[in-house]
């Protein structure tokens, strides 16, 4: 059992009497060192001076000499603190501990729960929507919840994007599928029911050529790769996400799996004088160009799967459905379609994969088969050169108008505290890290930075984009 006895009672009632007396006597000496020319003023029954900052408040000063909100209120005899809020400075630095205060109270609601706990103390804060912004702005549990990743300037665009070249010559590379199709139940067995699709996307032109392969090793990819190179001629350069498709994760779902790093994909790069860069892990605003390439392509496919439903999916159809969705996709116009009856035709990678358009009736004299040749091959070289500066003129400006995050933003230091984004785990469940190293582009801002944890007991680094981090404070 636990009672109280009287001293305890009277102790504690004269604390509270303590604490109360000493909340006032801070409250008027805070007061008196902004508003001594008010309280002056109202203690000689005089009206405030017009430039006063309070004269809105009608303020008045009650029994105990402290200022309080008057306004219609004033002729009333209640003394309701609530009714007549005693006004603090929002200047003052108790203006900010009663702040952060009552927004601890109100579990780091936001500016509407924080200012209505103040007011239902009886406290009139002036500037206080100001102040309460700004201590929210920078509360870090607050931050926690419900801060937003870090953004910074959109980097210029790699030179690879930029300049013309050949049609695949600089290819973002993805997979998707698989598919489940029908196959022939054949003496030795039954073969490989399922089928994934590789996707080449041209970053320059914007085109895409796709592979069917049968399984997803280092083999076929090879053949993938053959079959792609034949057809669409020597790539300089391949980009891919690190850690999706290509590496390690899709083991986990008991799906072969290919790692571009194997020996015989690393040789067959080698001797074909083609370099493999990947994007840093969890970047996906980096691979967006192709990334985007695959939703489509696969909003197609499904269209068209929805069609032959009934009959089963055959090899066959599979690889003619990918043919047909490389060419809807190649058809796009990479630029605005122009209202201009006057324009030329639609800008689409496939005017330059096939020099052919849709409205490609230009006349060809009769000529002699030698002269044919030539016209015919300098028609493809001036649909070429059109190409080439439509795409210059048009698409390239459009690309360079970067439509997201414009301003540059404070780079991540050094030692910030961050919380690290983890599209798996629940918000409170994210991992606090300190910075440990940045990495700064060309243009001096931060897009990338090393981050140390601890997991599981054990500190950890990781390479994450800024776009995966929400900054916390500095150390
Ligand atoms: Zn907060």
């Amino acid at each position: 059992m636990w009672h109280k006895d009287e001293t305890d009672e009277k102790n504690s009632k004269s604390c509270v009497t303590f604490m109360k007396e000493s909340e006032k006597l801070i409250i008027k000496e805070v007061q008196q060192d902004t508003y001594y020319n008010e309280i002056d003023c109202l203690k000689q029954s005089k009206p405030l001076q017009k430039n006063s900052s309070l004269i809105a408040l009608s303020p008045v000063l009650d029994s105990d000499g402290l200022l309080r909100v008057g306004g219609r209120l004033k002729n009333s005899d209640i003394e309701s603190c609530e009714k007549m809020p005693v006004i603090i400075p929002g200047k003052s630095y108790i203006a900010t501990l009663i702040v952060k205060h009552c927004h601890n109270a109100v579990q780091h609601m936001g500016r509407h729960f924080t200012e209505g706990a103040i007011r239902s103390r009886g406290i009139w804060l002036t500037g206080g929507k100001r102040l309460i912004n700004s201590i929210l702005h920078n509360c870090i549990k607050c931050r926690k919840l419900r801060g937003s990743a870090e953004q910074q300037k959109m980097a210029d665009l790699p030179s690879d994007r930029l300049t013309p070249s050949p049609p695949f010559t600089y290819v973002g590379v993805d997979t998707f599928g698989p598919w489940s199709i029908l196959t022939r139940r054949t003496r030795g067995g039954s073969a490989n029911t399922k089928r994934w699709a590789i996707m080449f996307s041209c970053l320059v032109t914007r085109a895409i050529h796709i592979e069917v392969v049968e399984e997803m090793t280092s083999s076929s990819f090879i053949n993938a790769l053959r079959r792609f190179t034949a057809l669409r001629g020597p790539v300089k350069e391949f980009r891919s996400d690190q850690g999706t498709n290509f590496i390690g994760a899709i083991n986990e779902l008991d799906i072969t799996s290919f790692n571009v790093e194997d020996q015989p994909i690393k040789d067959y790069l080698q001797n074909n004088g083609t370099i493999w860069k990947f994007n840093p892990p969890h970047a996906s605003n980096m691979s967006g160009a192709w990334e985007r390439m695959i939703g489509l392509a696969r909003k197609i496919l499904n269209s068209m799967l929805c069609d032959i439903k009934g009959k089963q999916l055959t090899h066959e159809i599979l690889c003619t459905l990918m043919a047909e969705v490389c060419c809807i996709v190649n058809n796009r116009p990479i630029t605005v379609v122009s209202s201009d009856p006057e324009s030329p035709h639609v800008l689409s990678p496939n005017v330059l994969l096939t020099h052919k358009t849709d409205n490609d009736t230009e006349y060809i004299p009769d000529l002699s088969l030698k002269d044919t040749y030539k016209a015919q091959w300098k028609q493809v070289q001036v649909l070429a050169n059109q190409f080439w500066k439509r795409w210059k003129t048009e698409y390239l400006h459009n690309l360079q108008l970067r439509k997201k995050w414009e301003v540059e933003s404070r780079n991540l230091c050094k030692d910030d505290i961050v919380l690290m984004i983890d599209d798996t785990l629940h918000r409170n469940q994210w991992l606090t890290g300190t910075i440990v190293e940045v990495y700064p582009s060309s243009d001096g801002l931060v897009r990338k930075a090393l981050v140390r944890v601890i997991k599981n007991g054990e500190p950890t680094t990781y390479i994450r984009p800024i776009s995966k981090l929400v900054y916390l404070f500095s150390d």
